[in-house]
């Protein structure tokens, strides 16, 4: 649709953490144009292929548009009388922790803070989680143990002012695209580039150096770093005495690693490790920058703790352009996090399991909460399947395609009981579901999303949902109601909702909607008059000194045999989101990228026959998909990569749901394959 807007509207991108503020020409109801925000905002007005040609999924004519009810094994259309009767009645009767809910990254914080609140104070139980068990869970778990604080450490802003920047699991011009712009903008200011990534991404072209790590080794190749920034004195011992704890234990520690058995673990040269080590120590202030590459990992925890020994061990914390940065995945996983939909915390990290800050809630909401912490993602479906937990309710989420060993996931989704799925299009897992419910698009209502760097935004209604969808904080509330809690669902708007989040949540606690009409703020803004914060642990670490924690390698849960020869690793592509719910339904991002491929280093592929573009099976212990091989230097012999962007092509058949024994977090950029020509 074409014209000139007649109002424009501003509010931020669905898709990634980076949370480009954008502006939405609106023309009799429809979107016409979108512009990148310039000025103070996270992206400078700038907007990746997505953001700024990924929006047409919004009026898509696929839409859900009116509730969906299972009758004699159909899904009809029914209205949302019928529906919601439907939900009240069989979740009344499911109260305790046989009923589980996926809330969502896509939510906006009052959503999520309200399916959380519906979780725990109407359903009676702790059994809520969300798709960050799947990409930073053990960011959360490790940096909270080291800081005492899980997000990253930093703003993106600072980033084009770090003296070295290392790169680690992180396909950074993919997957954040105006982040790498940053770094990118960094290089020319003359600061140091370290990549550390199994592939070849775009970002290597800019390194001083890359380390080519085999997928899974990335402890014993940070604690390599390390022993060489003992060993030669590179170390912040003035800030390691005054801030941190532990460095006793982790010092002696290191006296167990060689560099020539890292080396033979990671592939990597002993010269590279010890240039980018040296690079690393001597160009501060020195920024990390990850993503998933490391976090999807059985030891994923290990691995973000081995960044903090790093990064604690040369004073790389607590100032401008330096620290610890996890890049988060979808454009509100952080705020998720932070509104607690999780099942150990209420909102702002406060434990369940702790008397006076579970009270405080109790006092609020008028009732007493469960105290034992509830079920992970893995774990729920792991109980459906053992039956004990027989109602589920996901919002917003699509498990069928993302989550590992999805043919576990859909046998557990065929089991359930009760299935309710809220979604804006009938995604593969609403397929499955007993009721559905149409929601608004993120284009569609109001909010608060807090992207990558703690930086909470405004969302704001650009144009009405399609036919009867709502936005989910309004069905969330009318369940709440109906199921006998109409004070505590009360709010004619989402500003209600964050009154009572800021009125709760310390971290959160200087947050309203007039505060943020401009620029947004980042937590930690604890009262009215607070500025926000640009970086962490400037005064001292959240937990009081820096904990530094002794590790050692452990390997990947699945390896390579002779069965099962090659390595799996997994990902996302520029031109695509995710399982491709939203970025699938826009016709010029199909054109981009319209099928599954597979990647194998061309060696690989002479030495099975397979040749470019054709058909290969790739299988593991787990199942089977075919697709398209892509030969190609990115991938080193042995490993192969594919995304879980093609519904037709579900590559999470064939991955490993081995979880990280804290965080919980799958395995999913490690598992054994074999490939053959199909
Ligand atoms: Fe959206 Fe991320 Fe692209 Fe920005 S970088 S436009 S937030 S997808």
């Amino acid at each position: 649709r074409w014209g000139r807007p007649e109002e424009t509207v501003t509010t931020v991108c669905p898709f990634c953490g980076v949370g480009c503020v954008m502006d939405l020409g609106v023309l009799d109801g429809h979107i016409v144009t979108i512009r990148g925000k310039r000025g103070e905002t996270p992206n400078r007005g700038q907007l990746c292929v997505k953001g700024r040609f990924g929006l047409d999924f919004v009026e898509s004519r696929e839409r859900l548009k009116t509730p969906l009810i299972r009758k004699g094994g159909e899904l009809v259309p029914a209205t949302w009388e019928e529906a919601l009767s439907v939900v009240v009645e069989r979740f009344s009767r499911a109260k305790g922790d046989r009923f589980a809910l996926l809330s969502s990254a896509k939510c906006t914080n009052e959503e999520n803070y309200l399916a959380q609140k519906l979780a725990r104070l109407v359903m009676e139980t702790n059994n809520v989680d969300h798709c960050a068990r799947l990409c930073h869970a053990s960011t959360v778990a490790a940096l909270a143990t080291a800081f005492g604080s899980g997000a990253m450490t930093n703003s993106i802003e600072e980033l084009a002012d770090a003296g070295c920047i290392l790169i680690i699991g992180s396909n950074t011009t993919e997957q954040h695209p105006v982040i790498a712009l940053r770094i990118k903008e960094a290089k020319r200011r003359g600061a140091k580039i370290i990549v550390a990534n199994p592939r070849w991404i775009e970002l290597c072209k800019f390194a001083d150096v890359w380390l080519r790590q085999t997928p899974g080794t990335d402890v014993p190749l940070v604690l390599a770093l390390c022993k060489v920034i003992l060993e030669e004195g590179l170390l912040d011992e003035e800030f390691i005495g005054e801030r941190c704890e532990g460095f006793e234990e982790f010092r002696e520690s290191l006296a167990g690693v060689t560099l020539e058995e890292a080396a033979a673990i990671t592939g990597v040269e002993v010269g590279l490790i010890e240039e980018a080590a040296r690079i690393y120590a001597s160009n501060g202030p020195s920024s990390i920058v990850y993503s998933m590459g490391i976090t999807q990992h059985s030891h994923g925890t290990e691995n973000i703790l081995a960044l903090a020994d790093l990064a604690m061990m040369t004073g790389n914390l607590g100032k401008p352009s330096s620290g610890i940065n996890p890049l988060r995945g979808q454009n509100n996983v952080q705020g998720a996090c932070d509104m607690g939909a999780l099942p150990n915390v209420l909102p702002g990290y406060q434990a369940v399991t702790n008397d006076d800050l579970r009270r405080k809630f109790e006092a609020r909401w008028d009732r007493e909460l469960p105290k034992r912490p509830g079920l992970t993602l893995m774990e729920i479906f792991n109980a459906i399947h053992a039956g004990g937990v027989d109602v589920l309710y996901i919002i917003g989420e699509n498990p069928q395609i993302s989550d590992p060993d999805s043919t576990h996931v859909v046998e557990a989704l065929e089991k359930v009981d009760f299935l309710v799925v809220q979604e804006i299009f009938l995604s593969e897992t609403a397929m499955h579901a007993d009721v559905v419910l149409p929601a608004a698009s993120f284009a569609e209502k109001d909010g608060t999303f807090t992207n990558t760097e703690r930086r909470v935004q405004r969302v704001r209604r650009a144009v009405p949902p399609p036919g009867e969808a709502r936005p989910d904080w309004r069905i969330i509330s009318e369940i709440g109601r109906r199921m006998g809690y109409p004070d505590q669902f009360s709010y004619s708007h989402p500003s209600e909702i964050m009154e009572e989040i800021a009125s709760l949540t310390p971290s959160y606690g200087g947050i309203s909607y007039e505060r943020i009409a401009g620029a947004g703020l980042q937590w930690p803004c604890p009262g009215p008059d607070h500025p926000g914060t640009r970086y962490l642990h400037k005064d001292g670490f959240t937990r009081g000194k820096g904990l530094f924690t002794p590790l050692s390698y452990r390997p990947s849960a699945e390896l390579p045999d002779g069965d099962y020869p090659f390595i799996l690793t997994t990902g996302r592509v520029l031109c695509h989101f995710h399982t491709g719910t939203m970025t699938r339904k826009v016709a010029g991002l199909n054109y981009l990228r319209g099928e599954e491929l597979v990647e194998i280093n061309p060696g690989d592929g002479e030495v099975l026959g397979i040749g470019d573009g054709d058909l290969v099976e790739v299988s593991s212990r787990r199942g089977k998909v075919r697709a398209k091989a892509r030969l190609t230097e990115k991938s080193s012999p042995g490993v192969v990569f594919m995304t879980f962007h093609f519904a037709e092509t579900p590559t999470n058949v064939l991955t490993n749901p081995a979880l990280d024994p804290v965080a919980k977090i799958p395995e999913l950029k490690v598992c054994a394959v074999s490939l053959s020509k199909a």
